[in-house]
Order: structure tokens, then C-alpha cells, then sequence
């Protein structure tokens, strides 16, 4: 199994060590892992004067599943559009038709204090956004902002979906549920919008291919409230492009910690790019601060998702959990006065933990 490691910018070439770590030891232990890096981003900009070269696109098609850290930085903010580091992970997407977005939010049960909604609240959270990724009110065409023949200006976009698309991100909704708590919820806005009156149609057509996946409803806004009120009623939440934006950022405000949660990004094919939800970190880049947890947690959705490794995955998101409990904390997610590790030293609390 060939994995492309784009490491990116800032804080990315830190964390992702940690990750590829972890997997070397899972392939030290037997399981065919070949990893290979290549540049993205400001980093690639510096090297080639593109943030996605042509020949990291080639590293990434040869390969089953892409690690990527993260990309951007001050000093890129001033390029032209097409230059900036962020346009090497829109291409990607888009050029690997990466429509399915995961965003799982865990809390441990150590970091329930992190949260700043009430412990017993978010304690043992562990639902999964999936958020469609490619289409919706982001895409749709017309858009604009346009001048009336009164003089007043005027702005507009349109909400679209095709049946294919709520199809096709309903079964990995189906699928993915089956992976977990047989439970799926499905977002959408049906009293209002006849957009989503389809997306509720379609998802319940699909539902009928899945009988063992217990599938209900929700309007969005009742799904915000009830994030706040009972995340804990959730396990997978299907959702358009805009309302997974949304609640995939409340739901990440659940636990409190940034560092802590990874994502994945999969195609029809099972193909997918994997990467912490956080950004590239500049003012704690190249101090050994970063906390690696997210991407590790990113490369073990990588072995369940893309590589068809369950047990690996599990291996691995269990040795999370141990270091948790064996009191290992970076910076961000330690509290106050607590003893606190660096990015090197968690990937080797992890490392071991996968040996015990
Ligand atoms: P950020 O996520 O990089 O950082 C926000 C805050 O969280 C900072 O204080 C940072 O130190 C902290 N933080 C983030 N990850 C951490 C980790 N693993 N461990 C400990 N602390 C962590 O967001 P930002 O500051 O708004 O953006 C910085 C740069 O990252 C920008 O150039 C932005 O465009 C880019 N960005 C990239 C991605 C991506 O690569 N997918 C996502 C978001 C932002």
C-alpha cells in the first residue's frame, strides 16, 4: 500500500513525522507500507513556483491514500490567488473528486474538561459529520452580485443539488454508519427548501438499501440546537456542503481541542486525503509544541478508509487513548501547571503505547 505524505508548511512537516512514524512501526510489525513525500504549498512555491507541482499530483495517483499535514503561512498571504498555498488542497479535491468529507469529534474522556460546554455533557462524545463536499450553494450557478434597475444592488447564489450527487454521498453516509453505530441522521432544511426536500427524498431511497441502518431526519436548525442541548443522541450526521461547514465547526468546538481531530476527505473509489482539521500553526511552527495527535488520528481513518486496515486503525486510535490516560499532554490540550510534551515525545508516547 503506497501512501503520499504531503507534509505542507508550518507546523505540518512536524506533525506528519509523528504520523509516518507511527505507520513505519505498524510496517515494521508486517503490514505492506511504502511511504513517499513530496513537496505542497508555500514549501513547493519556495522550491518549484507552484503550490502543487505537477509531479506531487503524480506521486499522489500512484498512490492508495494521501497523508497531508497543512499548508499555508504569512509569508504567502500576499501571493496571487492562483500561487497561494491554499490552492494546492482545493486542486487536490477537486482533482481526485474528493466529495465525502469526514470529520469525526471525539471527546476523551481525560479532555472532557477541555470543552467549554459542561463535562458530563460532551464526556464520551464520538459522533462523525459527513459533509458533502463539491456541490451545493458553494458551486451552484447563477451566482453574483448584480445592480437592479432601481439602482440597488443585489446579491444572489444558487442551492443546487443533482440527485447523483445526494446519492452518491448517501451511501458512503450508509456505509460508514454501518462501520460504526448503524445510525444515521440526515440534515436538511425540507420545510423551506425544496433542495434539500430532494436531499431528504434520495437519502431515504438509498435508506431502503440499507435496512439494517437506523436513518432519521432533522432540520438544521433544530441539529444546531440539539450539538448544544445532546450531542451525545448523534452518531453519524449526513449533510449538504453549507450545513456540514457549519455544524462540522460547532460539533469541532465540542471537544475543545483543535489538535485533536483529524479528517478525511474520500472519492467513489474509496481513494481519500487525509489531514488534521487544523491549519499550519505559524506561531508554534518549529518549536517542537505542535500536537500530533490530529494527524495520527488522520493516518489511522487513512488505514480504516482507504486501506481497508481495521485492526491497524483501531491499534492505533486505542494507543492514542493510552497515552491520554497515561497523563501525556502538549501544550494545548494540558491543563494549567500540568507537565506538558513536545511533538517528538508524544509520537514516541504513541509509538510505544502501539508496542504494549
Ligand atoms: P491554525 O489552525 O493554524 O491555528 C489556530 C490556533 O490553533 C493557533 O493558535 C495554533 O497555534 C493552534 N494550533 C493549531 N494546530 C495545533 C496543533 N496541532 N497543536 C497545537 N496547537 C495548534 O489556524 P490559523 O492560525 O487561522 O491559520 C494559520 C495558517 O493555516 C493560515 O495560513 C491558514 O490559511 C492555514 N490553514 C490551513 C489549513 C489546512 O492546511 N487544511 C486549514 C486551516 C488554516
Amino acid at each position: 500500500m503506497k501512501i503520499a505524505v504531503l507534509a505542507g508548511d508550518g507546523i505540518g512537516p512536524e506533525i506528519t513525522e509523528q504520523a509516518a512514524r507511527v505507520l513505519e512501526a505498524l510496517a515494521a510489525d508486517g503490514l505492506s507500507l511504502e511511504l513517499r513525500a513530496a513537496p505542497v504549498g508555500g514549501t513547493a512555491y519556495d522550491a518549484t513556483g507552484e503550490p502543487l507541482p505537477s509531479k506531487t499530483v503524480a506521486l499522489c495517483e500512484q498512490a492508495d491514500a494521501i497523508l497531508f499535514g497543512a499548508i499555508g503561512g504569512p509569508r504567502y498571504d500576499k501571493l496571487e490567488r492562483s500561487k497561494r498555498p491554499e490552492q494546492a488542497l482545493l486542486r487536490l479535491r477537486k482533482h481526485f473528486d474528493l466529495f465525502a468529507n469526514l470529520r469525526p469529534a471525539v471527546v476523551y474522556p481525560e479532555l472532557a474538561n477541555a470543552s467549554t460546554l459542561k463535562p458530563e455533557v460532551v464526556a464520551g462524545l464520538d459522533l462523525l459529520i459527513l459533509r458533502e463536499l463539491t456541490s451545493d450553494i458553494y458551486f451552484g450557478q447563477p451566482r453574483g452580485i448584480h445592480t437592479r434597475d432601481n439602482g440597488e444592488r443585489e446579491g444572489f447564489d444558487t442551492m443546487r443539488y443533482t440527485e447523483g450527487e445526494i446519492r452518491r454521498i448517501a451511501h458512503v453516509g450508509f456505509a460508514t454508519a454501518r462501520k460504526r453505530s448503524k445510525r444515521l441522521c440526515s440534515i436538511d432544511k425540507s420545510n423551506v427548501l425544496e433542495t434539500t426536500q430532494l436531499w431528504r427524498d434520495v437519502v431515504a431511497e438509498v435508506g431502503r438499501g440499507y435496512p439494517d441502518v437506523e436513518l432519521t431526519h432533522m432540520l438544521v436548525d433544530n441539529a444546531a440546537m440539539q450539538l448544544v442541548r445532546n450531542p451525545k443522541q448523534f452518531d453519524v450526521m449526513l449533510c449538504g456542503n453549507m450545513f456540514g461547514d457549519i455544524l462540522s465547526d460547532e460539533a469541532s468546538m465540542l471537544t475543545g481541542s483543535i489538535g485533536m481531530l483529524p479528517s478525511a476527505s474520500l472519492n467513489a473509489d474509496g481513494f481519500g486525503l487525509y489531514e488534521p482539521i487544523h491549519g499550519s500553526a505559524p506561531d508554534i511552527a518549529g518549536r517542537d509544541q505542535a500536537n500530533p495527535l490530529a494527524t495520527i488520528l488522520s493516518a489511522a481513518m487513512m488505514l480504516r478508509y482507504s486501506l481497508n486496515q481495521d485492526a491497524a486503525a483501531t491499534r492505533v486510535e486505542q494507543a492514542v487513548r493510552t497515552v491520554l490516560a497515561q497523563g501525556y499532554r502538549t501544550a494545548d490540550i494540558a491543563e494549567p501547571g500540568a507537565r506538558t510534551v513536545g511533538t517528538r515525545e508524544m509520537g514516541d508516547a504513541v509509538i510505544a503505547a502501539l508496542r504494549d
